[in-house]
This record gives structure tokens, sequence and C-alpha cells, in this order.
């Protein structure tokens, strides 16, 4: 959209098109809904946060910033607000604000749009031609910009046909994984906690030498498979080499007290309640549903009364409370990543024009290209970038 609507604005003929019934499906799931579309940070604040290939967005990041994308919407009568961690959102709190406000653009630009599946681009002598639809209609043009997206959420349409389209004309795909993604864990205790949401929790991930790859703090949430929510999601593009590593997630179930602190809290609760079982005396530390596995992994029998409990009992029960552990034994499938890592290849694009250095007159914008960053409202703000790019100059 950002892309077409760019071209449109120089005058040029644009169609847009889009398989789906409507325009913008995935983006009216970002955010949550509420469409987190860029970030409030500097452009190397950008680049540090993309970091698969994040230097090659560099170019395009200067030609069309976080800056311009939030006075673009400005203009289109979209107002914003600057949440956590500089996440930018609509003040409405709508993605469709946003989508409405792409939409106008591509009015006012007299962009065509036309509902079809492309399945094919027609090049000759290293230039494109043009498109053909899955009905066989043909659509001769100067430029193509495959702005597809990845293969993340297939229903909202990203099922990878772009890499397909980018191979089919000589170029090279760097093999699509996922990111920002749920895990899934060896621990059989976990899939009894499925379901259950932990809010201000802090995790530190371990790799395989015991370094502190990541820490974050947080939400997350326990599934039938492993773990997910906003604090795993970052966590996933952080674990880069999951063949040789094996990822352990450390949770702090109470980072707000240190040891101590949280030595005599638990004291306190087993001298108000020093005639209950200990599975009994963890109700207002802990949620219902996590107490039994607590119970279960401190190796103090359930039925001990608490009174009972020694120092060192309670000691192992500080250090499970402030270090549950997780063991990492893969990503879920990309169908159920937030973004696609991998796409075609950056050094065959050109990163002042996303043109091909392949083929002469086709373009690339988006997921489809081998960058993605994490959480934050960078990867939207790489799709708007490299669309208006693309736009400019196709
Ligand atoms: C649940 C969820 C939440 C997210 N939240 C955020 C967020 O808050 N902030 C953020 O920065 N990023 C977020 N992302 C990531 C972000 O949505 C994507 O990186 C971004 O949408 C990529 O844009 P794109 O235009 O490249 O591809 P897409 O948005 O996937 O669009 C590609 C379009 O191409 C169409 N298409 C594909 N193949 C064909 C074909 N052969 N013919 C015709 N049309 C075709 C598709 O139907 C689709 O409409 C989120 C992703 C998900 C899944």
């Amino acid at each position: 959209m950002m892309a077409g609507g760019t071209a449109g604005s120089r005058g040029l003929d644009v169609i847009l098109i889009e398989k789906n019934d409507t325009l913008g499906k995935k983006l009216l799931l970002t955010g949550k809904g509420r469409c987190n579309f860029t970030n409030d940070t500097d452009i190397n604040g950008f680049i540090n946060n993309i970091p698969v290939n994040g230097k090659f967005l560099y170019s395009a990041f200067s030609k069309f910033s976080n800056r311009d994308l939030i006075k673009f919407f400005n203009d289109l009568g979209v107002k914003t607000k600057v949440e956590r961690g500089g996440r930018v959102f609509p003040a409405s709190d709508r993605a469709e604000d946003i989508l409405n406000a792409l939409k106008r653009y591509l009015r006012e630009n007299n962009v065509k749009i036309a509902r079809g599946e492309v399945k094919k681009i027609l090049a000759d002598k290293q230039k494109v031609l043009g498109v053909i639809l899955k009905d066989g209609s043909y659509i001769s043009s100067a430029s193509v910009i495959i702005a597809t997206g990845g293969l993340s959420y297939p229903d909202t349409g990203s099922t990878g046909d772009g890499y397909r389209f980018a191979r089919e004309l000589g170029h090279s795909i760097v093999t699509p994984k996922p990111s920002l993604v749920p895990l899934e864990t060896e621990e059989s205790w976990v899939s009894k906690l499925q379901g259950l949401t932990l809010k201000n929790i802090s995790i530190r991930v371990i790799d395989s030498n015991n370094s502190i790859i990541y820490q974050d703090l947080g939400e997350m949430l326990f599934t039938h498979y492993g773990v997910s929510g906003p604090v795993i999601l970052s966590a996933s593009s952080h674990m880069r080499d999951m063949d040789k590593n094996k990822y352990r997630i450390i949770i702090d179930l109470k980072p707000g007290l240190d040891d101590e602190e949280l030595d005599r809290r638990i004291q306190r609760d087993f001298s108000r309640y020093s005639r209950r079982y200990f599975s009994n005396a963890l109700d207002n530390l802990l949620p219902k549903s996590i107490i039994p596995v607590i119970v279960e992994l401190s190796g103090i029998p359930y039925d001990k009364y608490v009174n009972q409990i020694s120092r060192e009992e309670r000691k192992g029960l500080v250090e499970l409370l402030k270090g549950l552990t997780v063991t990492v034994s893969r990503f879920r499938p990309v169908r159920e990543a937030i973004v696609t890592s991998g796409g075609v290849r950056v050094n065959e694009i050109n990163p002042s024009t996303m043109e091909s250095k392949i083929v002469k007159g086709l373009f690339f914008a988006g997921e489809v290209i081998d960058v993605d960053g994490y959480t934050g409202g960078f990867n939207l703000q790489i799709a708007f970038s490299t669309g208006y790019v693309a736009g400019q100059n196709c």
C-alpha cells in the first residue's frame, strides 16, 4: 500500500494486486489490533533493533524515517502516541485507522486496486514485462514491486509467493525461519500450566556456554507445548543458533524482591499459616494453578506442616521461585511466528532504490526481503520505508 500510493503520487499508472477480498488483513492484527507502526528511537536505534541485515536499511530509513512515517499518518488525519519502549500507536488504539489512512492514500493517488492472485512475474533479457494472474489474465508493466510478505500467519495472505517469484527470476532466497515465535519446551510440568499468564515476571535466556544472551521483564504465557507471550516472543529472536545451542529460560517469578526479601515474605506467610500443609500455604504468594507445580518441583512434601519446614528447604524454595527453568526444544512453526526471518538476499537488491540487481524493473518491499527486527514497531517501519523507496524509484 505504501509502495503503490507513493508510486501513484508521482503520476504513474499503478495497479495494486491483492489476493484477499480486503486490503491489510495482517495490518489489522498488528499490536493486538492497535498497530504499533513504528518506534520513537533514532536511526541507530533502528539498526540495533534489526539484528538481521539492519545496515542494509540505512539508506531506506534515511529517505523515509519514523518521523516521516508519523508525519505521513498525521497528515492523513491519524493522531499518534508513544508508549513504553518508544512504541508508537494511533492515539485511537485502532489499527483500522492506520489501514483507512493507507486506503485514502491509495485513493488520492489514483491507485487501481485489483483483486487477484499473481501467479508469475514475466521478464525478458533481465527486464520485467508484467505479471500473470491465477485467472490467466496478463498485466503488462514496466515495473513490478514484490510486497507479498513472508510465511507467517498464512491466513492473512502471506504464503511465501514472493520467494517463489524472486527465485524464478534468478534471485537467491535465504531459507525462511520463524522469528518472534512461541517456544516448545522439554519439561513435562509445563503443560499442566496451560493457559496461565504470568505478569511482572522477568526472564533470562542462557545459551549452552552459560552466557546470558537476553533478559527482559514483562508478561509470559504457558501453553500445552511450552511458552509464549511478549517476553518469550522477543527472547526467541535472540536464539540465533538453535542447532548448536540448548537454550534455557530462567523465570524469576518475583523480580521485585531479592532472595532475602522473598525469604522474609515467605516466613511471614508461613508463620500466619503455621498449622497448614505446605501446599495450602502459598496462596498469597502465587497464582493458584502454579502452586501444585512449585510444590512438586520444590521437593518439599505437600503435606508437611509449614512450621516444620527447615531453613534449607525454604532457601531451596526461594531459589526455585527466582529461577524456575524451562529448556527450549524447538521453535513453533513459521506460520505461528510474528515475522519470518530470511527471504530475498539483500546483496542482490540495491539498498537506495530497492531495485533488483538481477532484473531491471523488479523491486522489493517489506518482509519478503531478508531483514527482520525485534518487537517495538520495527518490522512495520521496515515495510513502510522500503515500500516508500520502491514506490519512489519504480
Ligand atoms: C499477529 C501479528 C502482530 C504483529 N504486530 C506487529 C506490530 O505491532 N508492529 C510491527 O512493526 N510489526 C508487527 N507484525 C509484523 C508485521 O505485521 C509484518 O512485518 C508486516 O505486515 C509486513 O508487511 P508486508 O507488506 O511486507 O507483508 P504483509 O503485511 O504480509 O502483506 C502482504 C500482502 O500480499 C498479499 N499477497 C501475497 N501473495 C500474493 C499474491 N501471489 N498475489 C496477490 N497478493 C498477494 C497478501 O495477501 C498480503 O495482503 C505483526 C505480525 C503479526 C502476525
